[in-house]
């Protein structure tokens, strides 16, 4: 039973990983910012209070994220387990989940560190050409991951829940290490 966080910048390649993991080991990818795109898409309540912030390569409040996540965690098909891409991104996000899934009988969770150099990170993202991808919403994007984000390494790493894996390979390189360290 695979139960994993994906952590790592933004541009890491986590999304392209985290899909191609989850559809070969058949468990849900759960994906934050892609359903936080769909809210906007949709401009439901969420899309609109979220807009300004991701606009802004800014956190959505943790609060509007950790209800998207329960609600997400509630429906029937993450029994076979499930991938976390893109959250938790604070310490207080990774408090909240770890109560959740204490309440949910969740355990044995493993946390993949896909590690990516910075410089290596912006010539990434500002080829992706993604709306919210300008040079200045990537140079904030990258300072909240730092500030934010990465105590998240030391947090799960004392916990010994944490394995890296290097992101700064070719795609196929990536996926087999990944493999490698997800426990079958
Ligand atoms: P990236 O691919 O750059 O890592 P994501 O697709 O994960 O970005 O997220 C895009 C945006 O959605 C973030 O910049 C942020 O504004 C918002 N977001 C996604 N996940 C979270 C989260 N866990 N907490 C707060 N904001 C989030």
């Amino acid at each position: 039973m695979a139960r994993l966080i994906f952590l790592g910048p933004p541009g890491a390649g986590k999304g392209t990983q985290a899909v191609a993991l989850a559809q070969k080991l058949h468990i849900p990818h759960i994906s934050t910012g892609d359903i936080l795109r769909q809210a906007l898409k949709m401009r439901s309540p969420l899309g609109v209070k979220a807009q300004g912030y991701m606009d802004r390569g800014e956190l959505v409040p943790d609060n509007l994220v950790q209800a998207m996540v329960e609600e997400r965690l509630h429906q029937d098909d993450i029994d076979s387990g499930w991938i976390l891409d893109g959250f938790p991104r604070t310490v207080s996000q990774a408090e909240f989940l770890d109560e959740l899934l204490q309440k949910l009988g969740h355990n044995s969770v493993q946390v993949i560190n896909l590690d990516v150099p910075d410089d290596i990170l912006i010539e990434r993202l500002l080829g992706r050409g993604r709306p919210d991808d300008t040079e200045d919403v990537i140079r904030r994007r990258l300072e909240v991951y730092h500030a934010d984000t990465k105590p998240l390494i030391g947090f799960y790493s004392d916990r010994h829940q944490l394995v890296y894996v290097n992101g700064n390979q070719p795609l196929e390189a990536v996926n087999t290490d990944l493999h490698e360290v997800v426990a079958p």
